[in-house]
Order: structure tokens, then sequence, then C-alpha cells
């Protein structure tokens, strides 16, 4: 027992050293939640290039027709490293934070004004409450005083008169919500139209991304299917191979297929989500949302038409901050009416 303790702690202390000389030199890595950050982009990665890499290895006619048609696999390749990219533009994308729609606010307010600012720092949050630092006179922290009035009169005017203030400010960050928005714990900042967190991107999916994670999840699931049907030509083609590599390819072929259902139904669900204008959380969490506590359940109550829905999420809802207030009890009513042949004809629902 003392001997293993003796090998183990040199042992210990050499990959202490090792450690900490790696974070001298990647300084980025000394952080628990950036090192798992960057460790799941790794995996990622390495996981596509293994399946791919694979193929490439043991398909000989792969080869071969790369060598008569190479515009099938280089199109195979463009879609492989599109999906690839994708990915990182979507982890490293902004859900769009409350925060930082405060802040467009409050900086616009100057501009409209007309107020001559010097030098201007930027915002930053401190002790869990807005702090926002302005070199210069005493007229500037007077603006900062209606700036912040201008975001809580914006806010005011999404919910229904009469809702006390105290029910749509975070009580983490302090900020006031606008509907739709959910504080995230893992980012520790409220997300304007919260849809989940995404541990796979491992970042938040709100109304800053949710186009990207959808385009991301349609480039994938497109990926997946390709690389599908090369594995299946490959186990169907009539010639001898050794049976390790059919093994491997078929063990390889099953988790592709796993994760095609997987990526087909998640493909669909937000499809359905954003033809609907809902979010995951308000779908799942919709009884225990107060502002959607007393809506009938086959209402969709931020839902414009499938065509105006649409052009929202691709064209608008990108944009840092667009003003969605919750629909009057006229508009719920008008939406639970039942639908009539001249509701079919005008294509209501579009
Ligand atoms: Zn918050
Ligand atoms: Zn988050």
């Amino acid at each position: 027992m003392m001997m293993m303790v003796g090998i183990c702690r040199p042992v210990r202390d050499t990959w202490d050293q090792a450690m900490d000389r790696c974070y001298r030199l990647f300084p980025c890595l000394s952080d628990p939640a950036r090192r798992s950050s960057l460790g799941l982009k790794l995996a990622l990665v390495t996981l596509h290039l293994v399946y791919a890499g694979i193929l490439f290895l043991f398909d000989g006619d792969l080869i071969e027709r790369t060598k008569s048609e190479p515009w099938y696999t280089a199109l195979y390749l463009l879609l492989f490293f599109a999906t690839l990219v994708q990915y990182f533009i979507t982890s490293g994308s902004s859900p769009g934070y409350v925060i930082d729609a405060m802040r467009a606010v409050t900086e616009k307010i100057p501009i409209i004004q007309k107020t001559p600012v010097t030098s201007k720092q930027p915002a930053s949050s401190k002790n869990g409450s807005l702090v926002i630092t302005m070199d210069g006179s005493q007229l500037e922290r007077n603006l900062l005083g209606n700036n912040t009035t201008s975001w809580s009169k914006l806010i005011m005017d999404m919910y229904p008169p009469g809702t006390s203030a105290r029910n749509w400010t975070c009580p983490y960050c302090n900020v006031e919500q606008p509907p739709r928005a959910k504080h995230c714990h893992d980012c520790d900042k409220c997300v304007l139209q919260f849809d989940h967190h995404c541990v796979w991107l491992g970042t938040c999916i709100g109304q800053g991304n949710h186009c990207r994670f959808w385009w991301y999840i349609c480039e994938e699931t497109a990926l997946c299917l390709w690389t599908g049907i090369l594995y299946i030509t490959y186990l169907k083609a009539n010639i001898s191979r050794a049976w390790w590599k059919d093994a491997i390819m078929i063990v390889l072929l099953i988790t592709l297929s796993i994760s095609l259902i997987f990526l087909l139904l998640l493909l669909l669900f937000h499809s359905y989500l954003i033809l609907t204008n809902q979010t995951t959380y308000e779908l799942v969490r919709r009884r225990r949302i107060p502002y959607l506590r007393g809506i009938p359940e086959r209402i969709y109550p931020f839902s414009k038409g499938i065509c105006r829905n649409l052009y929202d999420f691709c064209c608008v809802r990108s944009s840092i901050f667009i003003k969605e207030s919750l629909p009057t009890q006229q508009e719920i009513e008008e939406k639970s009416r039942p639908y009539t042949c001249y509701d079919v004809v005008t294509c209501r629902c579009c």
C-alpha cells in the first residue's frame, strides 16, 4: 500500500507540472468551462473525421468513383466541411442576451437625443446588477437614469396593464425581462426567446441563434443520411473483404442510424416550433409559465400565421431586439375561434 502511494505521488507531481506548463502555454485551458467546451468540439471533429476517414480508407469503389466522377465526392466533402463550419458558427454565436438588448436600447437614446458623448466605456454587469460607466458630465449620468427608465417603459408596454414589475424582473441578474425571456443557469444570463441550453454546442439557443441552430441540424441530418447511404453501398457491394472491416462498418452504421433518427426527430420538432412561433421551453413548461397559464392548449399565442412566422424567424429574429408583446384577450379569442370554410379559403393559418 505504502509502495503504491510512493509510486503514485511522483506520477501525480509530474502530471501536475505538465498541466501547469500546458496552462501557461495555452491560458484558455486553465478555465474548466472552456476546457470542457474545447474537449467537446475536439470530440465532435474527431467523430466526423472517423466516420468519413474510415469510409475513404476501406471503400476502394468510392476512390475509383472519385476519379471518374469527382463532383460526387466534392459535393459530399463540401457538405462535410459546411456542417463543421456551421457547428462552430452556431456554437460561437450569441443567443441574444437581455443585457445586450438593454445595452442596445440605452446606447440608442443619446443618439436619438443628439447629445454629444465624447468618450464612453461599455456597460458591465457587476454583483448581479447592471452598471453602466460613462465618462463625462452630470448630464450624461442623468441620461443613464432616463435610459433605464426607457427600458422599463418598453418592457412594461409588453405586459398586460396591472402586471407587477416584480413578476418580470430576473431575481439572478436583476434585469427586467421582456416576455419569452428566461434566465439560463448555465450561461448565468437572461436569454431572449429562450429555447434551451444546448450542451452539444455549449451555448444557449434563443432569439439570436435559433435560425443558425435549425440550419446546423438540417446540415447534420443531410450529412448523416449521405454517409449512411455510402456505408450501405459499401456493405452491399459484391466483393470479398476482410470480416473485421465489415464488422467495423456495421457497428458504425448502427450508431449512425440511431443518430439519424434522433436528428430527424429534432429537425421535425424544431420545424414545428418555427411554424407555430413557439420555443421548446414554452412547449414543455407551458403550464408553469405565468403568461401562458390561462391560454387554451391548442392556441399558439405568438403565432402570426405560418408565412409571417417563417419570415420573422429567417429574416428578423436574429436582430438584437424585436418587440413581441403578450397577446391581448381579444387576440386570444380571435385565435380560438373555430375554423370555417371562409377561413380555409382565405388561408387563415398562413
Ligand atoms: Zn437573469
Ligand atoms: Zn445557457
